[in-house]
């Protein structure tokens, strides 16, 4: 029978005095080394690692942490940047407002500290992109600063180990885990940047939300004795889980036009999903209560004239007549799982002659959106959404994506064949 948990801490002054020289000697044995960003102190590079890392696996971050600091060696490049150009390095990484963060970041550093990274954690925290636990990371790794970091891995960790049984949203919990983060730093800092990468790294491969290794019995914890929530038996019941909430659905239509080899892109509105990244023209979300194979935008047939008023409402369909004569195709579905929504996207495809295409030059030119006609084969050129570049590219977007969002009913559809 699992004995009672409390609601405070429990002040293990012993566990606190001890705890990062237990976490370091863990680290020499068990921890993981040879990271390309790690035993690097320039803090540029810190902070590209830091931010690629957020909601990003390791393993990804191994393969695109290279490419990213080849294409952007220093601060200075990054700022001088077009923004297009890192939403590209960016693509498939998802939570694109890092992306842009990284820029407005970038561009701070240059205008309000000559290009050089504050070394003081409070700074670090007024840039763009930079919350409590990344700027503390980053005064850890490059300035050797002894400031705490709480991700949500080590929020657990320091949540099972003290005993505190509240919701990690709520605010009291929060400054607990704080004030905790804070007593338990090594006094010297020159131990800072191996202590923090030890406990980033225990959070990860150690004690797991899942299956910590005191469950699993596969290796022993240096802190078991001490624990909290094994000694009342509550491991997998810290932290508290939060009840999550349905994500709501929506379903678009989505119009691939093409002419010869290019195919029409339009720039997402900054503030939007995906905002600031070049996609395909696509029509308003509506709102689904469950996904309706049978809603307008999911149509199993339409005509050019249906398709154009779908995902181009503000042009008249007057003024582009040649367009609607155009054999609508319909393609490949793609449900796209985000953090917080579901997105069904319907793809709708239209191959326009020259006339065609003249005509809807003409009628785009005429709103303020940005369009742009992109040759098949130069899209890694610009920031897309990875679900749309893998449609262009012909491939599959269930098997190669990225993200961690999810596809169906994927069919194969062949672009580059438009004529
Ligand atoms: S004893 Fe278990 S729950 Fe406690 S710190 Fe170790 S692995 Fe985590």
């Amino acid at each position: 029978m699992p004995k009672a948990l409390s609601t405070q801490p429990t002040h293990d002054a012993a566990l606190i005095a001890s705890f990062s020289k237990q976490l370091i000697q863990w680290h020499k044995k068990h921890g993981r080394h040879g990271l390309p960003w790690q035993s690097i102190t320039d803090p540029y590079a810190v902070w590209v690692s830091e931010i690629m890392l957020q909601q990003t696996q390791v393993a990804t971050v191994l393969e695109r942490y290279p490419k990213m600091m080849k294409r952007f060696p220093s601060v200075v490049h990054l700022a001088r940047a077009n923004i297009d150009e890192i939403l590209a390095e960016w693509s498939g990484l998802g939570y694109y407002s890092r992306a842009r963060n990284l820029h407005a970041c970038a561009k701070q550093v240059v205008t309000q500290y000559q290009g050089k990274f504050p070394s003081d954690p409070m700074a670090l925290e007024g840039l763009s992109g930079i919350g409590r636990s990344t700027a503390g990371a980053i005064a850890a790794f490059a300035f050797q600063a002894r400031a705490p970091i709480l991700d949500a891995n080590v929020k657990r960790v320091l949540a099972r180990l003290f005993g505190i049984s509240g919701a990690l949203q709520e605010k009291k919990v929060t400054d607990s885990l704080w004030q905790l983060a804070t007593e338990l730093l090594p006094r010297s800092p020159q131990h800072m940047p191996v202590y923090t990468q030890a406990l980033m790294d225990f959070g990860a491969t150690w004690c797991t939300a899942k299956q910590p290794v005191c469950l699993t019995q596969k290796a022993p914890c240096p802190f078991e004795g001490s624990c909290q929530a094994k000694a009342l038996d509550q491991v997998l019941a810290i932290p508290k889980k939060e009840i999550k909430k349905k994500s709501p659905q929506f379903a678009c239509a989505v119009g691939v036009l093409t002419h010869g080899n290019t195919v029409l892109l339009q720039k997402r509105p900054a503030k939007a999903i995906w905002g600031g990244l070049w996609s395909l023209p696509e029509s308003p979300w509506q709102a689904q209560t469950a996904i309706d194979l049978s809603s307008t935008v999911q149509a199993e047939s339409l005509t050019g004239e249906q398709l154009i008023g779908l995902i181009l409402p503000n042009l008249s369909s007057k003024k582009t007549p040649a367009l609607f004569g155009g054999l609508v195709r319909t393609g490949m579905g793609i449900k796209h799982i985000f953090s917080h929504r579901v997105l069904q996207i319907q793809t709708y495809e239209m191959a326009l002659n020259a006339k065609a295409k003249k005509e809807l030059d003409r009628s785009i030119g005429s709103t303020e959106n940005q369009f742009i006609w992109a040759e098949l084969d130069t899209l890694e050129q610009y920031g897309l959404p990875q679900p749309i570049r893998l449609l262009l590219e012909g491939r599959n977007p269930a098997r190669g994506g990225a993200e961690s969002d999810q596809y169906t009913n994927a069919a194969p559809i062949a672009l580059k064949s438009s004529s």
